[in-house]
């Protein structure tokens, strides 16, 4: 029997190694955000027991993978089913709100074939999409502080992460990025459009800002970062946001990094709030952001600094918990920044329990969204929109994930097809691969790409 067992594990071995080898060629990275490539995610010689797919989506106001979730049962279950076992993994379990009802209903229709998987529902409060936190929410297990899902056996990927691997298990490469485009503008979207598309496209797309002053932000409301009218999208955008300039978030956005610093730690009044609310803290990690204002404040260089490289950095301090609106998490940020600036790498922090208050601190979006003032954008309908649309010219940095940017193996004046390889990663490099997102002539090659003409 042992030996059937050891034959077993070897064609599934070989299968994992196909399935990742396709991965990479198609350039998969981490759809949510992260960009880690996933390929090295599952080249991992730590047993994976839980594959769990993050539909949670827990920004406010974006609405991407509760659309795939929806239209793409199917193939996302399918794909699933592959990797769960070309990893020998015990299951896939699939997460999304209580609250994504149509998701829900096409997906615990079609799970009924798929007998290794599951559906785990969440409650709707923010964060939830940390890997950390829902890892403890499927698993049970906490994660080390600084650690990753594979020391609680489990590895985490985003929804349309999954429907790219999809897409690489028969040999398409990731050309095409699905964002959605809310807040002030005519008809919010979440529209499917080729990687490296201008973001003044996708506001035509919306039908342009409704006001003549806006700040836009690529990602969500609480984590996204201040962009411009034509940066590209990229392989991990997931949202657009348009805000009237006199909206209270923009002005958080706008706020000066040194001048907010300054104001922070003379007005903290170490009332704990943020620490009380503060996701990490209460799944139990040693991150108690008033202590480490406390540090700042004093100046003291103390033990308390490399908590802030446990800050995940989801804002709930700043955007809810501090009754002044300090951010503890920019000063987190500036201190992370600061220790891996000078290679500091922090001892190995335990495994953690969870405080008895987690439960009843958890923060309901819906109060967030009020409290960020984005009331009114939430309510709105967003049209979805499949067919990819037109673009005559695309910007493709060549990195867009974690690790080194890729080699490029094209020149100045090469035509291209859509899904032709740009730039490629060594083997056994941390990074991925860059692919034509539209057919056409090369005009620019530095660190990025600009593909011009052709179409889709
Ligand atoms: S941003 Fe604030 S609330 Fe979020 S993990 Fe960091 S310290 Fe905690
Ligand atoms: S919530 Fe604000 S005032 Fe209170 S300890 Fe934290 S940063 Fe200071």
């Amino acid at each position: 029997m042992s030996g059937v067992n050891t034959a077993l594990k070897e064609i599934a071995a070989s299968e994992l190694n196909a399935i990742i080898n396709k991965i990479a060629a198609a350039g998969v990275v981490g759809a949510g955000g992260g960009g880690f490539p996933t390929a090295f995610k599952l080249k991992t010689k730590t047993p994976i027991r839980t594959v769990i797919i993050n539909g949670a989506e827990c920004e406010p106001l974006l609405k991407v993978d509760q659309e795939l979730m929806a239209r793409y049962p199917e193939e996302l279950l399918a794909t699933l089913a592959t990797l769960v076992q070309a990893t020998g993994a015990e299951t896939g379990v699939i997460t999304l709100k209580e609250k994504y009802r149509e998701a829900h209903a096409v997906l615990a229709g079609e799970i009924r074939n798929y007998p290794g998987l599951r559906l785990h529902l969440l409650p709707d409060v923010y964060p939830m999409g940390d890997e950390h936190l829902l890892t403890y929410n499927v698993t049970g297990q906490t994660i080390p502080p600084g650690g990753l899902p594979l020391q609680a056996g489990a590895v985490v990927l985003n929804v349309e992460t999954l429907y790219n691997i999809h897409h690489a298990l028969a040999g398409r490469p990731v050309t095409h990025k699905y964002v959605t485009v809310t807040g002030a503008v005519r008809q919010p979207v979440t529209a499917r459009l080729p990687v490296g598309t201008p973001v003044r496209e996708l506001l035509n797309l919306a039908g342009g800002p409704i006001e003549n002053e806006y700040l836009l932000i690529a990602g969500g409301p609480c984590m996204g970062k201040v962009t411009s009218f034509n940066a590209p999208v990229t392989k991990t955008t997931k949202g657009i946001i348009v805000l009237p300039l006199d909206h209270p978030l923009a002005d958080r956005y706008r706020r000066d990094l040194n001048r907010e610093l300054k104001i922070a730690l003379k007005a903290c009044c170490q009332c704990m709030q943020c620490s009380d609310f503060c996701p990490r803290h209460l799944l139990g990690h040693p991150l108690e952001p008033h202590r480490v204002m406390r540090a700042v404040t004093c100046g003291l260089a103390d033990i308390t600094l490399p908590q802030a490289l446990l800050c995940s950095e989801c804002g709930l301090c700043d955007f809810y918990a501090c009754p002044f609106s300090l951010s503890p998490r920019q000063v987190n940020r500036k201190i992370k920044a600061e220790l891996q600036q000078k290679g500091f790498r922090p001892g190995p922090w335990q495994a953690t329990t969870p405080s008895p208050f987690r439960e009843g601190r958890q923060v309901p979006t819906k109060r967030l969204i009020d409290r960020l003032g984005l009331k009114e954008y939430a309510a709105r309908p967003v049209t979805f929109i499949e067919d990819s649309i037109t673009v005559n010219r695309v910007h493709l940095p060549l990195r867009q994930g974690a690790g080194v940017a890729p080699r490029p193996v094209v020149r100045v004046g090469d035509r291209v097809e859509k899904g032709s390889l740009l730039a490629r990663i060594d083997d056994d490099t941390l990074g991925s691969g860059l692919h034509a997102s539209i057919s056409g002539t090369i005009i620019t090659l530095n660190s990025e790409i600009i593909i011009e003409g052709g179409g889709d």
